[in-house]
């Protein structure tokens, strides 16, 4: 717990805390799960790790959505799910190191039913590693993914040690879309537009809403995208957002509200627009969102993008720092959308054609 508080203050983004959680957590974990259950305090504490690395007002975002942040939105990576985990690893033991445990799980089975078995050794034998492999067997079997599954994905490799080396990670992908975390993404946001105030029904801003972030993957660095991800799921932490009543932390206007839906026409998010970035701010919450995205180019897009992430990190840094002169906010908006594009060819490209444009897109 005391190395989670030092990752929670760490303030790194969401791919770096994804990678963490892999690297630090996951990894360390699935030796051990390889032959055994996660403990039950484990599962409890699951959701309370993932909310210290990805920190922000309640549930903003649910636990599954971490899980599927790849295979639903394109991002580069997904946060691991401790059950689908720990069921992948044994489907690759029982194929590739312990082959006969389901043989060896119904020897021990008719033994434990045929003898008397001393109650003290009894949870013991229960809790052996053949019956353990064999109920994460049936397990992913009512999943429908089984050893069979798996090696079709995976027809493509040649040898045995490519099979093997690929998988648990195929395992995973399996499991993750049939198993016990399977999620629909797009139910998933459906839900979550529906506090906005668009034109487009909430079904099909959630359909915009995931071919903008699959196309933002390619585009836009991490960070963007993270920041992107958390306005559309409404995840600032405004005083609108704990159902409190602010003035906009820019202090535009005294009757100007701290909340998502105002910071989207903010003057200073306007001046950003125009007299920085030269593109045309956004007339409506579902441009500001980027949902009328099929209609724009690569670069309208990315300017957008950047300009949101301006403004979140802006606003972040108005709520500590609390900046009483314009032209300091409009200096940090600027050097914000700089940091935006840092050591990223694509973005950077969109960013400088921009800058030296007089033209409004
Ligand atoms: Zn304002």
């Amino acid at each position: 717990m005391p190395n989670l508080n030092q990752w929670k203050n760490s303030k790194s983004g969401l791919l770096q805390a994804c990678l963490a959680y892999r690297s630090f957590v996951i990894s360390v974990l699935s030796f051990v799960w390889q032959l055994e259950d996660p403990p039950p305090d484990l599962l409890k504490s699951e959701v309370h790790v993932l909310r210290c690395l990805v920190p922000g007002p309640g549930n903003w975002i649910s636990k599954k959505d971490l899980f599927h942040l790849a295979d639903g939105l394109g991002f580069p990576a997904s946060f691991p799910s401790i059950v689908t985990s720990a069921l992948a690893a044994k489907l690759r033991v029982l194929r590739f190191d312990i082959t006969d445990a389901i043989s060896r799980a119904i020897e021990l089975r008719t033994l434990l039913a045929s003898s008397t078995c001393d109650p003290l050794f009894e949870p013991w034998y229960r809790q052996a590693h053949v019956f353990v492999s064999h109920q994460a067997q049936e397990q992913a079997l009512n999943a429908r993914v089984t050893a069979r599954t798996i090696a079709a994905a995976l027809s493509h490799l040649r040898t045995q040690t490519e099979l093997r080396k690929s998988f648990q990670k195929e395992a995973t992908i399996q499991l993750l879309i049939k198993g016990p975390d399977s999620y629909d993404v797009e139910f998933g946001l459906r839900c979550r537009f529906c506090r906005w105030q668009l034109q487009l029904s909430p079904r099909i801003a959630a359909v915009r809403s995931i071919s903008l972030f699959r196309r933002l993957a390619k585009l836009v660095k991490p960070r963007v995208w993270a920041a992107v991800l958390r306005t559309h799921l409404n995840g600032w932490c405004t005083q609108r957002r704990f159902q409190q009543i602010g003035v906009c932390i820019f202090q535009c206007s005294p009757t100007a509200r701290d909340c998502i839906e105002h910071y989207c026409f903010c003057d200073c998010f306007k001046h950003l627009h125009l007299q920085f970035l030269r593109t045309r701010p956004p007339s409506s919450m579902q441009e500001f969102l980027m949902l009328d995205h099929p209609s724009w180019d690569d670069d309208r897009l990315i300017l957008n993008a950047v300009a949101v992430f301006a403004l979140y990190i802006a606003f972040n840094w108005a709520r500590l720092n609390a900046p009483d002169q314009e032209h300091i906010l409009s200096e940090y908006l600027k050097r914000s959308c700089y940091h935006a594009v840092l050591g990223h060819a694509r973005s950077q490209r969109a960013l400088q054609c921009a800058l030296d444009s007089w033209l409004p897109r």
